[in-house]
């Protein structure tokens, strides 16, 4: 790394395109990637690729004028110094600092924008290669509490990774952040504390799902609690109403309009606080996303045109909004159900959102659906957030089938001595009993068994015990082998998904 370092020494004085061609000719066991090398005054700042792990190298003629912020080892060069420093959280603050555009923003004005997720800190610029041929723009980091629990990652972690990947792929385009499925305002301090300018409300546990299957009987009398003036607002403003969103009308009968006060009522006014919270925090500066997909009950058309109009009514924007659409959207598998169904509801509820503040239509659990993606993309005009989380783990899955099976057995049967743990943390109906004795697999029938998906939703919900320990330390040691593989993988992924969303190709420069 220090003959980089003096290669990268004498190159202080050129532009930084020039710097780029000449540091890319180096090779051996250390290398720099081209788009990582950024000038900062008199200085050069980039990402390396050790033996071991990657490094950020901050270049300059003297120590006093290395930029400030970075932190690391510093080392004298022939004629000049060198900081080698980790992918440490006071590393990403400095790039931020010096490079704004490594910082998220609000995607609130993206019209396309794709969540990524990255359970690992290290999909980023895979993600972001096929991200750059599209016009899209990428959430990179993107966790839930769930999963920030399962890797012992913090959001400030998730972040820092994704600061690193935009920097070392030169992303200078936008992207964001987002704190997923998120349940109460302390949930929310810490995703905001790491600069994460996008919320998903996770109202699951706010609204009265029972009250899908009440009655009716069962939910007027619930309703009948209610303050009586609110009731009268409600029962005036929506009973037998027909509601014209776009070329289609939506329907409220008296039974619908009393039950959805009753399941969302509550869930509502505290989206009211959720919202007012982050204006307190953010300015105007921030994406809410509000999400029905885990309340375990449909959110059919009249139900969101109910929610929608009633956000509006107390003041709450909106940059989208994840229903939970009929069928079954499990993770790591293709969508299963009733497509013309799907897509009736779905352009319902595409016309609500226009007409209702036109915040985006969010798709959760997104990856692999490759079914409905021309459906989505046809119907929503593109207009649309599509969050994946779990493909670019189970792509990396892939590699080790790939590249080291012995490892790979080990993963999978980690994941089976953990299935009956896990599968409670996610909504799966996987039979593990179906799936091959895997000493009967070979080692080059690997990749094709993570293509059955039972093995795939074993391997998707078991990343977990997977990461920890021994077994994640040769994990993560695999991955930094194969990390030019991986992020190939990931790039073919994401066009596959992209392509099929007809999301336009963008001219290439
Ligand atoms: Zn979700």
């Amino acid at each position: 790394m220090i003959n980089i370092a003096e290669s990268a020494l004498a190159l202080l004085k050129k532009s930084e395109a020039e710097a780029r061609k000449l540091l890319k000719k180096e090779s051996g066991p250390v290398s720099v990637a081209a788009s990582s090398v950024h000038k900062l005054g008199e200085a050069l700042v980039m990402i390396g690729q050790g033996t071991e792990r990657r490094f950020l190298l901050v270049v300059a003629d003297y120590p006093q004028v290395l930029p400030a912020g970075f932190e690391g080892e510093l080392h004298r060069l022939s004629d000049g110094a060198a900081l080698v420093g980790k992918l440490s959280a006071a590393n990403a603050a400095a790039l931020r600092r010096h490079f704004p555009w490594t910082a998220p923003s609000s995607l609130h004005d993206c019209r396309t924008t794709i969540g990524c997720g990255d359970r690992l800190g290290l999909a980023g610029r895979g993600q972001l290669a096929s991200i750059r041929k599209f016009k899209v723009k990428p959430v990179l980091a993107q966790q839930s509490k769930r999963e920030l629990s399962m890797t012992n990652r913090s959001f400030q972690d998730v972040v820092d990774a994704a600061c690193f990947s935009v920097f070392e792929a030169d992303w200078r385009e936008g992207w964001g952040a987002d704190g997923d499925h998120l349940k109460t305002i302390a949930d929310l301090e810490p995703a905001l504390a790491a600069g994460m300018p996008m919320v998903t409300l996770d109202l699951s546990d706010q609204i009265v799902a029972a009250a899908a299957a009440w009655e009716d009987g069962e939910v007027s009398e619930r309703f009948g609690d209610c303050d009586p003036a609110e009731q009268e607002r409600i029962r005036s403003e929506y009973e037998n109403q027909v509601f014209v969103v776009g070329e289609s009308e939506v329907a409220v009968d008296g039974a619908t309009a009393r039950r959805c006060a009753v399941m969302y009522g509550a869930a509502l006014d505290f989206a009211v606080k959720v919202f007012q919270y982050l204006k307190s925090k953010r300015g105007s500066d921030f994406d809410l996303e509000l999400s029905f997909d885990e309340t375990g009950v449909e959110t059919v058309p009249a139900h969101h045109l109910f929610i929608a109009r009633e956000l509006r009514k107390r003041g709450v924007e909106l940059a989208s909004l994840a229903p939970c659409f009929p069928g079954e959207f499990q993770k790591g598998v293709d969508y299963r159900g009733n497509l013309a169904e799907f897509e009736r509801q779905l352009r319902l509820h595409v016309r609500i959102a226009h007409a209702y503040g036109d915040y985006k239509l969010s798709i959760h659990s997104g990856s692999d659906k490759f079914s409905v993606f021309p459906i989505i993309g046809r119907e929503t005009g593109g207009r649309f957030h599509l969050k994946t989380a779990g493909t670019s783990w189970l792509v990396a899955a892939g590699v080790i089938a790939a590249h080291e099976p012995a490892l790979y057995r080990e993963m999978h049967r980690c994941a089976l001595e953990n299935f009956g743990r896990m599968k409670q943390f996610y909504h799966i109906t996987a039979d593990p009993a179906r799936i091959p004795a895997l000493e009967a697999v070979a080692d080059t029938a690997l990749p094709e068994l993570l293509e059955l998906p039972e093995e795939r939703q074993l391997m998707h919900i078991s990343y977990g015990p997977i990461l920890q320990g021994e077994l994640g330390g040769r994990f993560f040691a695999a991955m930094h082998r194969f990390s030019k593989e991986y992020d190939a993988a990931l790039e073919r992924w994401f066009d596959r998904h992209l392509s099929l969303l007809g999301v336009g190709k963008r001219q290439c420069k």
